[in-house]
């Protein structure tokens, strides 16, 4: 079904598919526009193309969306979505509005093979990659349902690790900064990955995003545990490579680092992640673990955070404490777990 869904294709990809030598370049980046801009749903509403070409599309193409199934209202204005996808399965998106700036947190798969034991989301295993037109219509549908003007952020932080479906992504990246479809700056995309090394550098040499890399822990014995994915990318290696990356002028990576009760959140623990990023240029976002009904895991208290806080400042590195959003209706950070999806289902 989806080899036929014109969301899926880049500009280039639609030339070729559109063009018969007589089909001008003009008429491509005009039906382009109408898809990835106007956000047409329907080739009837491409008024300006002429209705041989039209009906050519018509029977050649489709314009398929999932659809929303589900939304809920934070009372600090986040909104998290549920959309239904084709074949049943459920994903989730989350808008969060900010004064001066607006972010989308897209999901990149449905489930998560990773197996991090704190994540909501890896409890629902791993079903399937979404597909790149299932990437972009989460900010799409999210767009036209709140009648937002412009998204000015996106960040792959919703289920899945973006990294392991990494050419969907990468072209679904492609088709939101493009100049005839939603223009959004790459270097406000952030890509965040639990550590899939091989992947890191394409990714940042192809699209020019922001890398976020969840580290979580300063000690392998206890990465090994809490995210099994680092006994094939140790600790070490993840600092090697964001040592060695090509990072574009003036730009950082981000580091996040969950605040976990007992688990991560000593002073060592801070002693040992100033260490670690000594040759690295980062900055650091820590999370106090938002705590959900289905894990035992705690954030740390204030104090403790402030501590873990103070000490990464005051070794001069840039840290900011993330401000928790949508937490009343699970839409945070490590939340994302779709409890109509099957598999877990033991939530009544
Ligand atoms: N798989 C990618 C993308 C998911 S991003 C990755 O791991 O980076 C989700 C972010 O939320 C990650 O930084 C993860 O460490 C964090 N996270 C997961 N569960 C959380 C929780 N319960 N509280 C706070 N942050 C959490």
């Amino acid at each position: 079904m989806e080899n036929n869904n014109l969301l899926n294709f880049s500009l280039e990809e639609l030339g070729g598919l559109i063009s018969g030598e007589k089909t001008e370049n003009y008429r491509v980046k005009q039906v382009f526009r109408w898809l990835h801009q106007k956000l047409a749903t329907d080739f009837s509403e491409m008024s300006d193309l002429g209705k041989a070409l039209r009906e050519d599309l018509q029977k050649r193409f489709v314009i398929f969306y999932p659809t929303i199934q589900k939304i809920q209202k934070s009372k600090d204005g986040t909104h998290k979505f549920l959309f239904r996808l084709h074949d049943g399965h459920s994903i989730e998106a989350v808008y969060i509005p900010e004064k001066k700036r607006n972010t989308v947190c897209l999901s990149s798969q449905v489930g998560c093979a990773l197996g991090c034991t704190f994540c909501l989301t890896a409890q629902m295993g791993f079903l399937r990659n979404l597909e790149p037109y299932e990437i972009i219509t989460q900010l799409y549908l999210i767009k036209k349902e709140l009648r937002l003007p412009r998204i000015s952020n996106i960040v792959f932080m919703g289920m899945g690790e973006p990294l392991l479906n990494h050419k969907n992504v990468i072209q679904a990246i492609k088709l939101l900064v493009s100049d005839f479809g939603q223009g959004v700056s790459s270097r406000r995309i952030t890509v965040s990955t639990a550590g899939v090394v091989k992947n890191i550098e394409p990714l940042l040499t192809e699209t020019k995003v922001s890398i976020a890399l969840s580290l979580n822990a300063t000690k392998d014995s206890l990465r090994d545990t809490i995210m099994p994915i680092n006994k094939k990318y140790p600790i070490q290696m993840l600092i090697e490579t964001l040592q060695n990356l090509p990072l574009p002028k003036r730009r950082r990576v981000t580091i996040e680092y969950v605040l976990i009760k007992d688990v991560n959140d000593t002073l060592e623990d801070a002693q040992r992640l100033v260490r670690l990023l000594s040759k690295v240029r980062a900055k650091v976002n820590l999370i106090p673990y938002n705590e959900n009904p289905y894990i035992s895991m705690n954030a740390p208290h204030l104090k403790r955070i402030d501590e873990f806080h103070s000490y990464l400042i005051e070794k001069h590195i840039t840290t900011m404490i993330r401000k928790q959003r949508g937490l009343d209706i699970l839409g945070a950070c490590g939340q994302l777990r779709v409890t109509e999806n099957q598999k877990v289902g033991t939530d009544s």
